[in-house]
């Protein structure tokens, strides 16, 4: 059983903040068709639409019928655990650093085997066969004895270890295969190897950008029931008194701090007081107007939108993202990821709201920037796409409207599972799916009012 994570102690400050070396990331092009589904929290292997097999690893041929028509399905991760082995040596830094690491063999009962990382939950089956082996050893000595009838019993095939199969990215942004448990235990996802592999907030000092909004709030609230030791809130004009901010301000670990993504001064003075201690920012502050172009004369509104959504996030990278990328391999609560409130108008311009649109198209691409050139210290840019949120800016659109507690939920299980695109709510799913089909006829729906 896993043990829970202890708080881990203060760090000394004179020592050396260890460099992070990544696992092993190189994945050729049709490997990464694994990597593009567990970064939206699925386990896929290529299926042959011919022959219907199941094939791992990623191939471009079907091994059996050497078709090329193969898709990627989504898998259960049921299987059997045919056996273990527990690393203490390795040549390569990262799991160096990291050993003993435990290592396993799962027949999957869709076909393939697969060479997994396996949780610290997952029952040995050295240990049975171990008890069948002596069994086994002393059953041809004696005949017809109690000990044989013993033996016998003892050599009885034990049931196989089941396994359920996932599939995560790992700090190197690579898709790697993870063997759980089959039923879930309390302190789970305290597994040393698991806690590699995400990012959760337990016992992490958190940035939330923007607590005046109920986005925000609701975001701080599931951060704090997370187990987050320290959230920082941010908030623009601290002379407003707002109940809301008032509420949250009263839980015990948060602390609220000046911050306003429109001025370089004040990201750059937080970056200088907390920049250090930082383990995960994210960054929900946002402007939104409901505007196309026609419907509005003049930019201030456009220009509103692209200095807090594109500009804010540009600014608040170039101050704190050196200073995360520093501290990627700093104990057990390393810093871990970065988080973008983007939206499902990122990916297609919806008029109605075309200039707000646009400015999260310009911080999505943005944020790619981002996740790659924090991909290198092993700091995951997590990047979620949701529906219209259910709040003032939407209030003309009709439901289903995303909640802001279920958005900060969906945010919260992101870091925990490792989950890099996130697209909350049913709108956002329904867009990424039409996206995903025909961007073109999408387009065409949208400009018709969706
Ligand atoms: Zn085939």
């Amino acid at each position: 059983m896993t043990m829970p994570l202890m708080k881990p102690r203060r760090k000394n400050p004179v020592l050396r903040t260890p460099q992070m070396n990544l696992p092993p990331w190189a994945r050729g092009r049709t490997a990464l068709g694994m990597t593009a589904a567990a970064a939206e929290g699925r386990f896929e292997l290529q299926v042959c639409e011919r022959c219907a097999a199941v094939q791992y690893p990623p191939r471009d041929a079907c091994h059996r019928c050497l078709s090329a028509q193969l898709a990627w399905r989504a898998q259960s991760g049921a299987g059997e655990l045919l056996s273990e082995t527990v690393l203490h040596h390795s040549n390569d830094p990262f799991y160096r650093e990291r050993l003993p690491w435990r290592l396993g063999l799962v027949r999957l009962d869709a076909g393939p085997t697969v060479i997994v990382h396996l949780h610290g939950d997952v029952e040995s089956p050295m240990a049975l066969q171990g008890d069948s082996d002596i069994g086994s050893s002393i059953s041809p000595q004696v005949n017809g004895s109690a000990a044989a009838r013993g033996a016998e019993k003892a050599a009885q095939p034990q049931p196989p270890v089941r396994v359920h199969v996932g599939a995560r990215l790992d700090r190197a942004g690579a898709a790697v295969l993870i063997g759980f448990p089959p039923e879930e235990s309390e302190h789970m996802a305290d597994d040393k190897m698991l806690r590699e592999m995400a990012s959760d907030p337990r016992f992490r000092k958190i940035l939330v950008t923007d607590g005046k909004t109920a986005v925000g709030q609701a975001l701080v609230q599931a951060l704090v029931r997370a187990g987050a030791e320290i959230v920082w809130v941010g908030h623009a004009e601290p002379w407003k008194k707002l109940p809301g901010l008032a509420d949250i301000s009263a839980l015990a670990p948060v602390t609220l701090v000046p911050l306003d993504l429109s001025n370089g001064r004040s990201v750059a003075e937080l970056a200088g007081e907390i920049g250090g201690k930082v383990d995960i920012v994210v960054n929900n502050a946002e402007v939104h107007r409901a505007f196309g172009i026609a419907a509005r004369r003049g930019t201030d509104a456009a220009h509103a939108e692209m200095d807090i959504n594109y500009f804010g996030l540009l600014r608040l990278a170039q101050e704190l993202g050196p200073a995360l990328r520093a501290r990627s391999a700093d104990g057990v609560a390393h810093a871990a990821a970065w988080v973008n409130v983007l939206s499902v108008y990122a990916l297609s311009n919806y008029p109605p709201h075309g200039t707000f649109s646009a400015s999260k198209a310009a911080a999505h691409s943005l944020a790619q920037c981002l996740r790659a050139e924090m991909r290198a210290s092993g700091i995951r840019v997590i990047n979620v796409f949701p529906g219209p949120i259910d709040d003032e800016w939407n209030q003309n659109l009709p439901p289903p409207k995303v909640a802001p507690a279920a958005l900060a939920s969906a945010i919260v299980k992101a870091l925990k599972e490792g989950i890099e695109d996130v697209y909350p709510g049913d709108v956002a799913q329904e867009w990424l799916e039409r996206w995903r089909e025909n961007p073109k006829v999408l387009e065409r729906e949208l400009s018709a009012g969706g």
